[in-house]
């Protein structure tokens, strides 16, 4: 039976970080959806489309990734969708508190799907959409560690 994954978050914007976390995925799931998350609660620099126009961009066309973004609860989409894994990233211990409370909290409303993490890579330890955007805020670099698209991207809101 094929393995359907969902990897939700924000992404505002998408980082080298996400990108990596999506490639390694690949090589233990069959099918990837990456769920670009409504955050009421959230302010975004990116609209919902515009995150998934760079997330498209960066990834092109892999018949085992798709993009999507969705306003409900994330198991309910997850079953929707025939997936029964959720794949998200870890980062620093500061990352694992609220990760364990999503995964605690979604396994209580739906025990047939399993949170599987990632660890970051290396090289991509630091690299936060919220430090990104602030950075680039002020005008640091922020090359290298976003998709060249999305440089462009957070140079032209910021220059406006
Ligand atoms: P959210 O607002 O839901 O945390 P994010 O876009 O910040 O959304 O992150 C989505 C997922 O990707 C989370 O599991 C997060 O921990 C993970 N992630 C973000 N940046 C990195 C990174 N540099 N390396 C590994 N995982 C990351």
């Amino acid at each position: 039976m094929k393995k359907i994954a969902v990897y939700p978050g924000s992404f505002d914007p998408v980082t080298n970080g996400h990108i990596d976390i999506i490639r390694r995925g690949l090589r233990i799931i069959d099918e990837l959806i990456v769920l670009v998350s409504y955050n009421p609660d959230k302010s975004s620099l990116f609209t919902v489309e515009e995150r998934i126009d760079m997330i498209k961009e960066v990834i092109g066309n892999n018949p085992r990734v798709r993009i999507d973004s969705f306003p409900g609860l994330l198991v309910d989409y997850v079953r929707k969708e025939g997936a029964d894994i959720i794949l998200r990233g870890l980062r620093a211990v500061s990352d694992f508190e609220y990760e364990f409370q999503m995964a605690i909290m979604n396994r209580r409303l739906n025990r047939d799907i399993e949170t599987v993490f990632l660890m970051t890579g290396y090289k991509w330890f630091y690299a936060s959409s919220q430090l990104i955007k602030e950075v680039a805020s002020l005008g640091g670099s922020v090359g290298g560690i976003v998709p060249d698209i999305v440089r462009k991207k957070l140079q032209e809101k910021y220059s406006k």
